[in-house]
């Protein structure tokens, strides 16, 4: 770009003399060309004035003088003529013709003295002398022939006649001839010398019209060029930019108005570059945190030379509660933050060689993000998981605030290449990431890879739900129940009850196995109904001595949606005998969120049977304070991943503090889930939570052990 520019500004340099305005070229070159016309038409009106006055002067003396000489010819000629019938003629005759010839020799003598006033040269001026002495002799020998004549002596005067009167006669003429003859070379010559002239103007006429002409086409030509060149090039610059190359300037030329042109159209260039590399930024990248989005995450592998074949999904656990309780600014810097450390910790990576370069992160919404990068083995990517891990380890602090990173990852391969696995295209990286992150969320472990056996597991749980129909009418399940208490007063104050499955063959089966499958497959209603029976017969058996204790069931987002459910619930509350408000039911935030509408209406029709409603989970789904609102619940469950370890982490407690508080503003009671060490039970006690539950106080009982435990409960 730069080359090209200087050269642009090489061609630009002025050529001396000639104006870099259009205006200043084309005033100067037609003022120098009407300069020319003035010229030429001043010279012509003077040069045919000039041969006016020559033409004239030609008419007016030249040709009378012409015309006299000829009459002096004439007049000798005839004088001769009129001697000769003088003496021929009687006496009588005589005075006439002496008339005659006196006349004649008037004439001749009138013109002899007009020619003498105005000689033109020394050859006519010897001619006249000449013609003066021949017309003196003349004189003479005419006097002495008439003398003769009146002498009566014609002989005499036919001899003077032929001696001297005729020869005086002759030498006139031959010198009037002569004169004559000067006359006419000297207007030939005047002619002559007129039509070079007039010659000469036509010449400097046509030679100033030419020259006229040439410098109008040579002007013409130059001031086309001039404007038709640039012009050109601000077309072909015009049509580079509308094909979006914007690399190359418009070069400089020597005309102001078209550079001025040029100049607006590269700052126009500019500045639709510019808009247009804004435009392509905010279509491929998340404004937030300026990493690429999901669209360039799939343009990526086009870009980069290794083939991607890991897929890292990476999720910021409890945005949603961060942004209701701490604010969105601090969400939003806890995103910057997990970015910029995630991006950190891959391009270390990739530096080492741990991973392939050119490792690709991208933002795919709210605190999901999303690595792509080629890795050699899976223990690599693990090793890299570590170091992100690492990465994330200080709290971030955003308005007083100082909060813990904590991310779940789900991890997805293309598989082994050496196996026969061929590359797999983003989007099934991206969809195996995903099914990786769901289960590593729900198994509450930080992460967890896409496999063929979770494909399997998948399959196999498809056939374990077959079981299940068998496993309610054979008695295979089992109620088992986990007590909670009463912070303030460390008292029993009911139990949840958690589902166990002894299937005949494959032993013990974990509800995290098959609830979320049984709730997909719509087989979960099933066993929501048992437990609520087995509930029920627990509370009707509990009443005479613990009438205080309650029991919270499970219930899953397939029961809410079925038509009926608190129809159901009720006649099985009556039909126990038990007080309503001794059965709980607890719903999971994101079951609620799925269908918030109508989730709020079916809350109000299940409470006003009495039954209390319990939020499961509380922290992990995506609900607002606004909706919360709106829910007739009366107890809030913090989720298990907060109170784990919350005694060191004072972000948390934070966090934990302002749930309890939210909760109380509700008219809510806080239960702390999972409390494991006496460290969290006495944070949570600190931080304002009314219930605990979790192995510290008791894991989940069943049979004898329950029994012993109920045993010992002391009774009000
Ligand atoms: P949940 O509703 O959050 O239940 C609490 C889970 O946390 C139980 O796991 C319980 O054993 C476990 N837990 C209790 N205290 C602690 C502790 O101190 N530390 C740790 N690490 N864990 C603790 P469980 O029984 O495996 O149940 C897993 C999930 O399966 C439940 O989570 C619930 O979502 C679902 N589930 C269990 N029983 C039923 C049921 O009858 N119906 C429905 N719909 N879902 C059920
Ligand atoms: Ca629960
Ligand atoms: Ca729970």
């Amino acid at each position: 770009m730069d080359t090209q520019h200087t050269r642009s500004q090489a061609t630009a340099r002025p050529r001396l003399g000639w104006p870099r305005r259009i205006g200043w070229r084309l005033a100067l070159g037609f003022g120098v060309l009407v300069v020319l016309m003035l010229v030429a038409l001043a010279q012509a009106i003077f040069q045919i004035h000039h041969i006016t006055g020559v033409t004239q002067r030609f008419a007016t003396g030249d040709m009378q003088r012409l015309l006299r000489v000829q009459a002096l010819s004439l007049q000798t000629e005839g004088v001769g003529n009129a001697l000769i019938r003088l003496i021929n003629a009687p006496r009588a005759n005589r005075v006439a013709e002496y008339a005659d010839v006196d006349e004649r020799n008037r004439r001749i003598d009138g013109i002899v003295e007009s020619l003498a006033d105005d000689l033109k040269d020394a050859d006519q001026e010897q001619n006249l002398k000449h013609l003066v002495e021949s017309r003196a002799a003349y004189a003479e020998a005419f006097i002495a022939t008439a003398d003769e004549i009146e002498g009566d002596n014609p002989a005499a005067a036919w001899r003077l006649l032929n001696e001297r009167v005729n020869p005086a006669l002759k030498t006139m003429l031959l010198e009037s001839n002569a004169l004559l003859q000067r006359e006419r070379e000297r207007i030939e010559s005047q002619l002559d010398d007129a039509q070079r002239l007039f010659d000469r103007v036509a010449l400097w006429v046509a030679g100033l019209s030419v020259l006229a002409v040439a410098l109008a086409v040579w002007l013409g030509v130059r001031t086309t060029r001039s404007v038709v060149g640039p012009l050109e090039q601000l077309e072909v610059a015009a049509q580079r930019i509308a094909g979006g190359d914007y690399s190359r300037r418009v070069p400089m030329t020597r005309t102001q108005e078209v550079d001025r042109v040029g100049r607006a159209l590269n700052t126009m260039t500019d500045a639709v570059a510019q808009r247009e590399r804004d435009i392509e930024h905010l279509a491929f990248h998340d404004p937030l945190t300026g990493l690429p989005n999901r669209t360039a995450l799939f343009n990526a592998v086009v870009s980069t030379q290794a083939p991607p074949n890991c897929l890292a999904l990476m999720d910021l656990a409890r945005l949603k509660a961060i942004n209701e309780t701490l604010g969105y600014t601090t969400g939003d810097t806890l995103i910057q933050q997990t970015a910029q450390r995630a991006s950190q910790a891959l391009q270390a990576a990739a530096a080492s060689g741990l991973i392939g370069p050119e490792p690709v992160v991208a933002r795919l919404s709210g605190g999901t993000f999303a690595a792509l990068f080629s890795a050699p083995d899976r223990a690599a990517v693990e090793t890299l998981r570590e170091r992100i891990e690492q990465a994330m380890g200080a709290p971030v602090h955003c308005s007083g605030h100082s909060v813990d990173l904590s991310l779940n990852y789900g991890l997805a391969d293309s598989g082994d290449p050496a196996q026969g696995a061929t590359a797999l295209p983003v989007d099934t990286l991206l969809r195996n990431a995903e099914v990786a992150l769901h289960s590593a969320k729900r198994a509450a472990v930080g992460f967890a890879w896409h496999s063929e056996a979770q494909e399997a597991a998948r399959l196999s749980h498809l056939s374990l739900l077959s079981d299940l129909r068998q496993a309610v009418a054979t008695s295979q399940l089992q109620m088992w129940l986990q007590p909670k208490f009463s912070l303030a007063t460390g008292r029993a104050v009911g139990a949840e009850a958690l589902v166990r499955w002894q299937h005949p063959t494959r032993g013990f089966v974990s509800p995290a196995e098959f609830v979320p499958f049984a709730e997909q497959a719509g087989y979960i209603t099933m066993v929501t109904n048992w437990m609520l029976e087995q509930a029920l017969r627990s509370l009707a058996a509990w009443a005479p001595t613990h009438p205080e204790l309650s029991i919270a069931v499970n219930v899953s987002t397939r029961d809410l949606q079925q038509k009926g459910f608190a129809e159901r619930v009720a006649r099985m509350i009556e039909a126990s005998g038990v007080p309503a408000k001794r059965l709980r039911l607890e719903i999971t935030e994101s079951g609620l969120m799925d269908d918030p509408t109508h989730s709020v209406a079916l809350l109000h029709a299940l409470r006003d049977i009495g039954t209390p409603l319990s939020i499961d989970d509380f922290g992990t789904g995506y609900s607002s304070l606004a909706y919360l609102q709106k829910l007739p619940v009366s107890e809030l469950k913090i989720d298990r991943s907060f109170i784990d370890k919350l005694d060191q982490s004072p972000g948390t407690q934070k966090l934990v503090r302002a749930m309890t508080e939210m909760g109380h503003g509700l008219d809510l009671m806080v239960t702390a889930e999972g409390v494991e060490t006496e460290a969290e039970r006495e944070t949570i006690t600190r931080l304002g939570v009314d219930v605990m539950q979790g192995y510290l106080a008791s894991k989940p009982l069943h049979g004898e052990k329950l029994q012993a435990w109920f045993d010992v409960l002391p009774i009000k």
